[in-house]
């Protein structure tokens, strides 16, 4: 029952969570289990359509950067400087991208922190060579 089609439909406990009811969708079968906590984890669809530049993407909508870059044929035919792409850059030379937006992020606080303090090393190095 707790496999596919299942959803919480209710979680129940006086001042804590005691207990959770799970639904099966389709056929309507509901069990109440002892639970004494509940972790989501919902995915993540990263909001880049706003986004006005022509930055490569995944089939997701996640930035692509650095030498995952060169999955992409169109890339090749395009990138124009005699430097690969810095990690964290994306197509566009001297724009980074950072953190869970990021396709192949890592989806950690500790590592998107990380990027941000890297991808201002890597605008410097940027800066340097414009
Ligand atoms: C339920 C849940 C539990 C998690 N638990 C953990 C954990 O225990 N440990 C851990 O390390 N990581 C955890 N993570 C992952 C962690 O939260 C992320 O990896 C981290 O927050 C990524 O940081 P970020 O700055 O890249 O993105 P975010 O923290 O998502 O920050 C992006 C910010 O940009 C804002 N924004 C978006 N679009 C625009 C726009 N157009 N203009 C202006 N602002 C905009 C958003 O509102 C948001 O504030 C968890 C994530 C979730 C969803």
């Amino acid at each position: 029952m707790y496999n596919y089609n299942s959803v919480v439909a209710e979680g129940i406990g006086k001042n804590r969570l005691e207990c959770i009811t799970i639904k099966n969708i389709e056929t309507g079968e509901q069990k109440t289990s002892e639970a004494g906590a509940l972790f989501i984890f919902i995915g993540a669809r990263p909001v880049t359509d706003w986004i006005k530049l022509n930055i490569y993407k995944d089939s997701k909508g996640f930035i692509e950067t650095g030498r995952d870059l060169f999955k992409s044929e169109n890339f090749k035919k395009t990138w124009k400087l005699d430097r690969d792409p810095y990690p964290l850059e994306t197509c566009i030379p001297g724009i980074f991208s950072v953190g869970d937006v990021r396709a192949g992020a890592m989806n950690r606080v500790a590592s998107a922190v990380g990027e941000g303090a890297m991808a201002i090393k890597l605008v410097h190095e940027y800066l340097a060579e414009v």
